[in-house]
């Protein structure tokens, strides 16, 4: 189903992918050390491609493939912020969030069959919707609180600061204040609600005396300022 989706997406006309040989190997880089540092079992290999779209986002599809938006790496203001979203994404997939989350809609919205055969109208109705930056699923708010569990954990053994997951809402602030129409997509697949930053302060606590950690790196800067050249920013 994942295949079909990638398939379905990456034919669309909207859709452009960066391509960019040193971009698409930092970001892999950086997601694989979180993957790597997941305390949850992976039964398929993650992909990650960046898509150029100015929308602050980030998503993955059923089967590990993951993508990265153009918008989201000019919109973070340090390594640990991108990072801690990824560790965010790549958690929804190891809890199994889009499996159940699909599986709701699919009961909602239509019957089994047509879902899991590759010709079906859900596909191509599912690939037009994350193309257009609504993206497909609703996690709950359960699911999102599980989801930086597990991503603050990843980012503590890879040793990136957590820190950087909680600044990102500072930082989508600020875009809100400036270019509200950027994070309208994330904001409604992942809201940020004031609870969900207090869990966050919560689970980063412990962390806070740690002077080991990673918060930023020049790496991270230079794919910054090489993706704002390339989208001719
Ligand atoms: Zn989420």
């Amino acid at each position: 189903m994942g295949l079909t989706l990638v398939g379905e997406l990456e034919g669309g006309e909207d859709f452009v992918l960066l391509s960019d040989p040193e971009v698409d190997a930092y970001i892999n880089e950086v997601a694989g050390r979180i993957i790597q540092a997941s305390p949850l079992q992976r039964s398929f290999p993650f992909t990650f491609k960046v898509v150029v779209n100015d929308q602050v986002n980030a998503f993955a599809l059923p089967g590990g493939f993951c993508y990265v938006q153009t918008g989201l790496i000019t919109a973070a203001e340090t390594e640990s912020e991108l990072v801690g979203v990824i560790a965010h994404e790549v958690s929804h997939v190891t809890c199994g969030h889009h499996r159940r989350a699909l599986a709701n809609q699919v009961l909602i919205q239509t019957a089994e069959g047509i879902v899991f055969n590759e010709e079906s109208p859900f596909i191509a109705v599912a690939a037009a919707r994350i193309a257009s930056g609504l993206g497909m699923l609703r996690f709950s708010r359960t699911q999102e609180s599980e989801a930086d569990r597990v991503a603050v954990e990843a980012m503590l053994r890879a040793g990136w600061n957590p820190r950087g997951l909680r600044d990102f809402f500072e930082t989508l602030h600020e875009i809100e204040g400036r270019e509200p129409g950027r994070i309208e997509g994330l904001l409604s697949t992942h809201p940020a609600t004031t609870q969900r930053i207090a869990e966050i302060d919560a689970m980063i606590e412990s962390a806070a005396s740690r002077s080991d950690l990673i918060s930023d790196t020049p790496q991270f800067h230079f794919v910054q300022a090489r993706v704002e050249s390339l989208i001719g920013q």
